[in-house]
């Protein structure tokens, strides 16, 4: 559809207010007023369903969010260095959904200010700063991790101490054997530098590099061969965490690897902005000596507050377990129209994060995939799409999805793929 002059006059204040480094979704922006569970709603009404927001993951506007946010403010917003039992009894309730060595956690903003706490950390407790990342990998937007964040485009330089490495590709004839040498290359390489090893940085499920869940064989060898070399093991857990998977809280566990440290985000606080990184406590004892840490808005009444309830929701209504049972129905449906539609390539994902390449005659095609997703978009559903090469529909619907929202989405789909889309 053709955009309203309302939605005209807002892109054109958006670019003089906000400047030229901000993008809108979609060939058609949406312009949204309200949200509830898996709906976004325009000013005039029509819902949108949420097939991509991993933020409020226990739904828009989730009224025991809400509740316990609203009454934290109305009752103290303050900071962590007077003493509050909010931020130590969600520290408590967090800590308890992870394996045992991994008893600290330290509250920042974002994801990004939760990793480039994690590298510093690094450099700290091994004396290194080489860095590792897969090929098209995002780990946010402060300038040490932006330079560790190979998806940014040729516009963000890799750092001289920062090495990329393809991601685990689950076609190779030993995709675990194949990562580890991977890994062991870029060790090699930032030793022939004369750069110590520091950190392997991963999204325990490759999101930016088009979403490999699987094999769960992976990360176990590079993790050990990163240790080898004297460097630390991060799961990045922003995408991935806290439920998303179905068969466990954390992408790490999938795979039986114990990482060193874990970094935490968007769906934190379903909105609210609210991330940390977790950690085994021997990581952290050489940054503890030297340097003390604090952040203003990290881990306050109001986020600790917040973040608790969103653990409840997620534990009280069962979200894990939908998840998985509903993330196994959408996968086995996207699977059938894959024997029906020659655009839909590979189907990968775990749990309510799925992907579908868009292929024509069996090569990646970009701009199909753009089609597609503006396609949906007039239908009222929204999604994006992902990848080295950007034709990977990346679905990452909030974790109280449906097995309706699935099957409208999967009846829409078809009906656009039918146009030969
Ligand atoms: N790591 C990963 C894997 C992410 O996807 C993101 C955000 N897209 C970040 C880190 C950065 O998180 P934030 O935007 O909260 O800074």
């Amino acid at each position: 559809g053709a955009l309203g002059p309302v939605e005209t006059a807002m892109v054109a204040r958006r670019q003089s207010l906000l400047g030229p480094a901000y993008r809108l979704f979609y060939e058609t922006p949406v312009h949204l007023v309200r949200g509830q569970g898996v709906w976004l709603y325009d000013p005039d009404g029509n819902a949108y369903l949420d097939t991509y927001n991993n933020v409020a993951s226990v739904g828009h506007a989730h009224p025991r969010v809400v509740s316990a946010m609203a009454e934290q403010a109305a009752t103290l917003a303050t900071h962590t260095r007077y003493l509050h039992d909010g931020v130590l009894a969600y520290a408590e309730r967090l800590l308890g959904h992870f394996p045992a060595p991994l008893t600290h956690v330290m509250f920042t903003c974002t994801g990004s200010e939760a990793n480039d706490l994690a590298l510093r950390i690094a450099r700290a407790a091994t004396g290194g700063t080489g860095v590792i990342v897969t090929a098209n990998a995002y780990h946010g937007v402060t300038a040490s991790v932006a330079e560790c964040s190979p998806s940014l485009g040729r516009g963000v330089p890799l750092g001289p101490h920062v090495r990329a490495i393809p991601a685990p590709n689950p076609h190779a004839a030993d995709p675990a054997a194949t990562f580890a040498a991977d890994v062991q290359a870029a060790i090699d390489d930032l030793q022939r530098h004369g750069i110590k090893p520091a950190l392997l940085m991963v999204d325990t499920v490759f999101s930016s590099d088009g979403l490999f869940t699987d094999p769960t064989t992976v990360l176990a060898p590079a993790a050990a061969a990163i240790r080898s070399a004297g460097g630390l093991f991060l799961a990045d857990e922003v995408q991935p965490g806290f439920g998303r998977m179905g068969a466990a809280m954390w992408g790490f566990q999938r795979h039986g690897v114990l990482p060193d440290m874990v970094s935490l985000g968007k769906p934190m606080g379903n909105g609210y902005p609210v991330a940390g990184l977790v950690l085994q406590p021997p990581v952290i004892a050489e940054f503890g000596r030297a340097a003390r840490y604090f952040n203003t808005f990290g881990g306050n009444a109001v986020a600790a507050a917040t973040a608790m309830a969103v653990l409840s929701v997620i534990e009280d209504e069962g979200l894990m377990q939908n998840a998985a049972q509903t993330g196994a129905m959408f996968r086995k449906g996207l699977e059938a129209l894959a024997k029906d539609y020659a655009a839909l390539g590979d189907i990968r994902g775990a749990g309510l994060f799925l992907a579908a390449d868009i292929v024509t005659d069996g090569q990646p095609d970009r701009a199909r995939a753009a089609l597609l997703v503006n396609a949906l978009r007039e239908e009222r559903i929204l999604i994006s799409a992902t990848g080295a090469e950007g034709n990977t529909l990346k679905i990452r619907p909030p974790l109280v999805f449906s097995e309706d929202n699935a099957a409208f989405f999967l009846d829409r789909l078809s009906k656009i793929l039918n146009r030969g889309l």
